[in-house]
């Protein structure tokens, strides 16, 4: 049994703007499963502590730099016996409106702030400060947000082993100088192997460059962002890093209570492998749903995303429109809200094609699992994918991924051609080239193979087989805590 404190700026359900909040509780669920004593420690956004029920104050702990102290508040993942610690000081957390910004878009501009302290906190409880009685044997701390705390406690005597998981390197919590000044940090981080990046704040080069060691959420994700094209000039580091055996990739699993298409109660009909037949009451419901002709033979394409040039909106918006003026026989239904331009190239495109196109811009979970179990394909084009987890949701739901061959994406979808094919191991449609024509001539393909309604089967069958529990995942970070805990020990 490993004593865990897992360190992240969102988890589900209780605030959410990514995949990061389903593995942040997923994940320590999984664990705690296992017989680990994991904690999670997690700023006390307003809706957080309008969401839970029971809560208690546990702690108040005064970080260095700052007047008023901090309280730790006590309470359980919803719906879990694992303990959830909160980060309380209204002042950087209480607030209407997201975990990094106002409804309207934009970031808060006191993030930095708000994160170093959530950061401080961190440190503090990883090392048994405020009267918690409780020492981890294991930080393991998620995204920028956390970044810094593993630089906090590097010095320390009787820490924690500290381990950093990259979810997307493409956000790294980059700040002027001044802001370094202004958090008071030690003036020894000031360096190119500390948190300096060419003259700026990088709270990721803290969980980079401090922690013992660096994991991200998929094999190939781990080998791409040691290269030009993903490193954002991080990747010299990171190489030497993985040169050490210091950079692990972990796919990572889903919850496969959540994602169920068994009992999922968002569901018009539930299915599973030996019901496949059900699905198609989803499909209805959900062309339904956007009020689009009721028809089987279409092919019903579903896309869920934030909507950024990361997950290849413009392609899927260009190969969609250009199949739609060929009056191929689809429809596409899509849900997602994020870059104004990219909503209204969406609303544009509905409004073009009115019996062909369903649109719902905003966040929308129950919407999400009707998409997932009504369309025949789910859409991913991602110019690069850490690890994705919509795909691995599509595959539990017999819905079959049209992907780029990139990151997680590559690592967990089977293209239907060839050898695969032939051999029944094909589970989605995968594709290299970030353009359109690429998506586009994938889409043909898929388009191709639903007309033998036999193959199609098999396809769903196999995507359906697919085991991505955390089962095996999280074996591998449990294998990797025990070998830090040697190595710090020694
Ligand atoms: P990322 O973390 O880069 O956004 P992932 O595929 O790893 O991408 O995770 C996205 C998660 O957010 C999934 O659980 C997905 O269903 C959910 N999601 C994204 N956009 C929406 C939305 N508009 N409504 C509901 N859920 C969404």
């Amino acid at each position: 049994m490993r004593k865990v404190l897992f360190a992240s700026s969102e988890v589900h359900p209780l605030i959410k703007t990514g995949g990061l909040a389903d593995v942040s509780a997923s994940l320590p669920i999984a664990l705690h499963k296992q017989g680990h004593d994991v904690r999670i420690i997690l700023p006390a956004y307003r809706q957080c502590l309008e969401a839970l029920t029971e809560f208690h104050t546990v702690a108040t702990i005064k970080l260095d730099g700052y007047h008023s102290p901090i309280e730790i508040i006590q309470s359980t993942l919803p719906d879990t016996d694992v303990t959830l610690w909160l980060v309380n000081s209204p002042e950087h957390f209480d607030r209407n409106g997201g975990a990094y910004g106002p409804k309207s878009g934009g970031d808060w501009e006191d993030n930095a702030a708000r994160f170093a302290l959530f950061s401080r906190a961190i440190a503090a409880v990883a090392m048994n400060q405020g009267q918690l009685d409780w020492l981890p044997e294991i930080l393991h701390c998620n995204d920028w947000q956390t970044g810094l705390a593993p630089a906090l406690i590097a010095d320390l005597p009787n820490r924690p082993a500290t381990i950093f998981t990259i979810h997307n390197l493409a956000y790294q919590g980059l700040y002027p100088r001044s802001s370094f000044d202004a958090l008071d940090l030690p003036k020894s981080f000031w360096h190119s192997e500390g948190l300096e990046f060419y003259d700026m704040l990088s709270f990721m080069k803290g969980g980079l460059n401090y922690s013992d060691h660096i994991t991200t959420v998929s094999p190939t994700y781990a080998d791409e962002i040691c290269t030009y094209e993903f490193g954002y000039g991080l990747e010299g580091l990171l190489v030497e890093r993985a040169k050490q055996g210091e950079l692990t990739g972990i796919i990572n699993g889903i919850d496969l209570d959540e994602w169920n298409p068994e009992t999922d109660k968002a569901l018009t009909k539930n299915y599973s492998a030996h019901t496949i037949r059900n699905k198609l009451a989803n499909k209805t419901a959900l062309q339904q749903h956007f009020a689009l002709p009721l028809k089987e033979d279409v092919l019903v394409i579903g896309l869920i995303s934030r909507l950024v040039s990361q997950k290849g909106i413009d392609l899927s918006i260009d190969a969609i429109a250009t199949l739609l003026d060929a009056d191929e026989n689809i429809q596409l239904v899509c849900l997602g809200s994020g870059e104004a331009s990219f909503e209204q190239d969406l609303r544009v495109l509905r409004a073009r094609y009115p019996d062909k196109v369903g649109v719902t811009i905003g966040y929308d979970e129950h919407l999400a699992h009707q998409i997932e179990a009504g369309s025949d394909v789910f859409l991913m084009p991602s110019r690069f994918e850490p690890c994705g987890l919509n795909q691995l949701y599509s595959l539990r739901y017999g819905t079959l991924p049209i992907v780029r061959n990139t990151g997680g994406l590559a690592d967990s979808v089977v293209d239907a051609s060839g050898d695969d094919l032939k051999h029944n191991l094909a589970t989605g449609f995968k594709f290299e080239a970030a353009t359109a024509e690429a998506l586009e001539e994938t889409l043909l393909r898929a388009i191709a193979l639903f007309r033998h309604p036999r193959i199609w089967r098999r396809l769903i069958l196999t995507a359906m087989e697919q085991n991505y529990s955390w089962e095996k995942s999280s074996q591998s970070y449990q294998e990797l805590y025990d070998s830090l805990i040697v190595k710090l020990a020694r």
